[in-house]
């Protein structure tokens, strides 16, 4: 056999190779067959360029270019199939730029696994020897040659062009016959222009395109949104009495590992000495699975039913606008790629500490660090105050979240799935979030500290989304394609120096809420009225009405998610 028509066989394998590795991963995480013909077409096209170049040299690193950006992006959607058991969308990579990249390099420690690297050496191994087989072929082919032998292999397909190739020897009729094939070439990438949009790269650059719309579109809402019915008709509060609140906003805290939730492990002692001064709502789940989506519905108008509605205004905006000063205090990184969409959010606030800036050693940033400043900001002499507190919660790294002391649970822990890694991860994760008890009770403690007589003070803890640690899949993390009832059953707990609000809330406890809501519970134990307030929507009013909790855009979460009881 001719050298050529080895090159021609390698250079098949060549692109089939990863691109069927990875159709494999893909149907086996995600129970959905995938066929990778638009993939495959788009690189045979990539590949084909490479026989119009007549330089032997040149044609090598050309193909060895194509060869190893494609194992590059092949292993990294592998990588990312097997840890999320989705393909990378548009969305997908969304979440990928708003996370900042300490957080993606704390990701890539997390899921850096024994799997992900056995797929790495599969699809690394073979790919060098295909590399080397390819590097002799073209060291023998010739242009002339490799016509021949194109042409040879699509007799089976195209077998006019083949005759007229063999007839003719006329130069002219082989510009006739090439310039057939490039017709035919695009005139299928006229009639399916999409084929680009199945690749990965597409998909993130799309991805951050889109992002830099949505970031536009922020600040352009929050420019539309002092013409907001809502904002424009807040009755201000012209009272002296003395009214502080604190929203603690935690991260990646499901309500099944909290002790007050009914965890077997004790891990929130602080707060359970301090139950009788507290609601616990037991039935509360937040829109989504990750931060950004999940608190562009918490902090804004914006709901799963009504995302548009982000544009008259944020949680923030309305508070200030109804005369309480407000504070925003974060221990997360201000900073993604870009701005993250919290803070544009958060920048409405009359002040906002950032505790964490970021960088590789900036990703231990204990929460408790927010304290001070909670402590300052308590002390001011404004009557009316909102705190917004941002913590990093139980995110992972979960061995990140506290310091040595509070790494109590060390003994095998109960889970479906008893392998050393879900023991550890959820060793750690109960260490956080018993740390996260401690940070929670020293807020509540400073309020208390700080208060002054007649002060009416509250405290609402709530976490932006859940986290399933080895509860119901053999994973631990957030991510909506499993959107496993723990990533969204979220912590919802009430504090209050008041006894009578605590007794007219009591009954409230068990109401089933979605937090795309949580503007109106806020207006409303803060009595701000406004046109356009929807009390039936607050948890904390006599006249809620429970509604359908729709999430993943159409899935009805009492009835699909949540389990039976
Ligand atoms: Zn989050």
């Amino acid at each position: 056999m001719p050298f050529h028509r080895h090159l021609i066989k390698y250079s098949y394998l060549f692109l089939l190779y990863p691109i069927f590795v990875l159709s494999y991963v893909v149907s086996e995480k995600t129970g959905k067959s995938f066929i990778p013909e638009r993939i495959i077409f788009l690189h045979l096209l990539l590949y084909f360029v490479a026989y119009f170049i007549s330089n032997k040299k040149l044609s090598s690193i050309y193909v060895r270019f194509i060869y190893l950006s494609t194992l590059v992006i092949t292993f990294f959607e592998v990588a990312y199939v097997s840890i999320y058991k989705e393909r990378i969308t548009p969305s997908t990579a969304f979440i990928l730029i708003e996370t900042n990249s300490s957080e993606t390099s704390e990701y890539l420690k997390e899921y850096f696994n024994t799997e992900i690297f056995i797929w790495l050496l599969i699809l690394l191994i073979p790919s060098v020897f295909i590399l080397i087989g390819v590097n002799k072929a073209i060291q023998q082919y010739t242009l002339k040659s490799s016509f021949k032998a194109i042409f040879n292999d699509f007799r089976k397909l195209v077998l006019f062009i083949e005759s007229l190739w063999v007839r003719t020897q006329n130069t002219v009729w082989k510009k006739v016959v090439l310039g057939l094939v490039l017709f035919v070439i695009g005139i299928s990438l006229y009639f399916n222009a999409n084929h680009h949009k199945y690749h990965a790269v597409f998909q993130i650059f799309n991805g951050y395109e889109r992002y830099k719309i949505e970031v536009e579109k922020y600040k352009n809402f929050f420019a539309a949104s002092k013409k907001s019915k809502q904002l424009k008709t807040v009755v201000k509060k012209e009272d002296d009495l003395k009214e502080t609140i604190i929203i603690v906003i935690g991260e990646s805290t499901t309500k099944h590992h909290l002790g007050i939730y009914g965890y077997h492990r004790n891990t929130t002692p602080n707060l359970a000495k301090l139950r009788n001064e507290l609601l616990v709502f037991n039935d509360v789940i937040s829109p989504h699975t990750h931060t950004i989506p999940s608190l562009e519905k918490v902090l804004t108008f914006a709901t799963t039913a009504n995302p548009e509605a982000k544009e008259y205004g944020s949680l923030i905006q309305l508070v200030k606008t109804a005369g309480y000063k407000t504070y925003w205090i974060s221990n997360q990184i201000p900073v993604g790629i870009n701005e993250t969409m919290v803070s544009i959010v958060a920048k409405a606030a009359d002040y906002s500490y950032f505790t964490n800036l970021g960088g590789e050693q900036e990703l231990r940033s204990l929460d408790e660090r927010v304290l001070p400043i909670v402590a300052k900001s308590l002390k001011t002499k404004d009557t009316k105050k909102v705190l917004f507190v941002h913590l990093l919660g139980t995110h992972t790294q979960y061995k990140n979240r506290y310091p040595e002391n509070f790494n109590q649970f060390k003994d095998t822990p109960s889970t479906p799935f008893g392998t050393q890694q879900a023991f550890d991860a959820i060793n750690q994760y109960d260490n956080a979030v018993l740390y996260n008890d401690f940070v929670i009770s020293e807020i509540i403690s400073l309020l208390k500290a700080n208060a002054t007589p007649n002060e009416k003070q509250q405290m609402i803890y709530l976490s932006d989304h859940g986290e399933d640690v080895y509860q119901t899949v053999d994973f631990n993390g957030h991510s909506e394609a499993i959107g496993s009832y723990p990533m969204f059953e979220i912590p919802f707990v009430f504090w209050s120096n008041q006894k009578s609000e605590l007794e007219k809330y009591r009954s409230f406890t068990d109401r089933k809420y979605m937090v795309d809501d949580f503007i109106y519970s806020v207006a409303d134990i803060l009595s701000i009225t406004f046109e356009g307030m929807q009390s039936e929507n607050s948890i904390f009013s006599p006249n809620f009405q429970s509604k359908q909790r729709i999430v993943k855009q159409h899935i009805d979460f009492d009835v699909e998610i949540k389990p039976v009881q």
